[in-house]
């Protein structure tokens, strides 16, 4: 039966980690695998994602199905999340998914059924399960450009040039905040810019938001996806709350549509949970469960606020101080993207073979595309680690 099988490729991220591990060298450092850390490495599970565990233990007393859609007052929490309180759901529908992954590959298959012809373009670089998450659902790729490598920014006109082209129909796959692997991200300006294209052209906003309250704040990073709800008719979302509640291994996500009106939406929805039903039926209850009730409860939802806050904040300290290292190291300005850019990542323009004696060399392990997980960056550390980097330079 599976003599004729090869070999599936290795996941780079997953092998880094194997290599990190081990690494015996004492001052190693691991900006690769795409996972918040705090300042001693841990990736603790959130004090209010803890409690409404307690209590969802306590009080629940059945295990029995809930239905393909999971649990609908998390599904109707998650909308409001990203829509913003006063969105008019009537209109949006939300169905819970393993992780944001499954949400990415729900919605997809939404697609194929209403758009078979449909491509879906994705911003050049993206997250690269993008593409097979895409194509399993039969869905065409092309990408737009999206990122300049060497100042850092993102190339606006071209990918508006390129988006131009695409036609009436056609999907644009849009990071809603925090972009990965790059940081850099769109203005709510040039949001508005991609909302009245899309709008123009007939094209499909696909806003994957897989970690809001990391970049500028809770609803600063929903703002790209309320520009776009705002002005377009429809729209189609995966959300995650993989990073954001740190609840991981749990798989939680959301897929979400906005129709054009509530009997459409319906419809979606109804098409969504079918695909469901074809692949795992019903997504895991526990994790979504902690999520709404921490999302329905004033005081823990305070204090997810306050505890996400915290990780943003320390994570824009790093970007900072480890900026100003490389400046200090490089006597040059060349890095000081890595400040203003937002989200758990920065790419830093590194060729493979940098990034490869960076970690040879020197412990420093990122990802071959030279993404790093600014989390991962040592508070003790950075001018060390900012020497090492400059020290690849040509
Ligand atoms: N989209 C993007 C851009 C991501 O970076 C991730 C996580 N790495 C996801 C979606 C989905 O994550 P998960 O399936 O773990 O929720």
């Amino acid at each position: 039966m599976f003599e004729d099988l090869q070999q599936a490729p290795a996941d780079k991220i997953l092998a880094l980690i194997g290599l990190y591990r081990a690494d015996p060298r004492p001052d190693k450092v691991d900006l690769g695998v795409g996972v918040y850390k705090d300042r001693d490495g841990k990736t603790p599970v959130m004090r209010a994602v803890r409690e409404a565990e307690k209590r969802l233990l306590q009080s629940q007393d059945t295990k029995t199905y809930l239905g393909l859609a999971g649990d609908t007052a998390f599904n109707t929490a998650m909308a409001k999340l990203s829509f913003g309180p006063a969105a008019d759901l009537t209109r949006i529908r939300a169905a819970q998914a393993p992780g944001g992954s499954g949400a990415l590959r729900l919605v997809a298959e939404l697609l194929k059924r209403t758009r078979s012809d449909a491509t879906v373009w994705l911003s050049d670089p993206t997250w690269p399960n993008h593409l097979p998450v895409m194509r399993a659902a039969g869905l065409q790729i092309r990408d737009y450009p999206y990122f300049d490598a060497t100042s850092g920014a993102v190339r606006f006109d071209d990918m508006l040039a390129a988006l131009r082209t695409a036609k009436s129909g056609d999907v644009v796959l849009l990071h809603g905040c925090c972009h990965n692997p790059t940081g850099a991200n769109l203005s709510e300006a040039q949001w508005a810019e991609v909302a009245e294209l899309l709008l123009e052209r007939g094209l499909l906003p696909f806003v994957d938001i897989a970690y809001q309250g990391f970049g500028e704040g809770l609803d600063a990073d929903a703002a790209g996806l309320r520009i776009l709800a705002a002005k377009v008719p429809e729209m189609v979302v995966a959300s995650s709350c993989s990073k954001n509640f740190a609840v991981y291994r749990d798989r939680v996500g959301a897929a979400m549509v906005m129709a054009k009106d509530s009997a459409q939406a319906d419809v979606a929805m109804s098409q969504m949970l079918s695909a469901a039903r074809a692949m795992y039926s019903m997504p895991p209850d526990h994790g979504a469960a902690a999520v709404r009730i921490v999302l329905e409860d004033t005081t823990l939802r305070a204090d997810w606020e306050a505890e996400l806050e915290e990780m943003r904040l320390r994570m824009l300290r790093l970007r900072v101080a480890f900026a100003d290292a490389l400046r200090r190291q490089s006597n040059s300005d060349r890095f000081d993207f890595v400040a203003s850019h937002r989200g758990m990542f920065s790419r830093l323009g590194l060729s493979e073979a940098q990034v490869e004696r960076l970690r040879t060399e020197h412990g420093v392990y990122m990802v071959g595309d030279s993404r790093i997980n600014v989390a991962g960056l040592p508070e003790d550390g950075m001018d060390a680690l900012a020497k090492a980097i400059v020290s690849v330079l040509d």
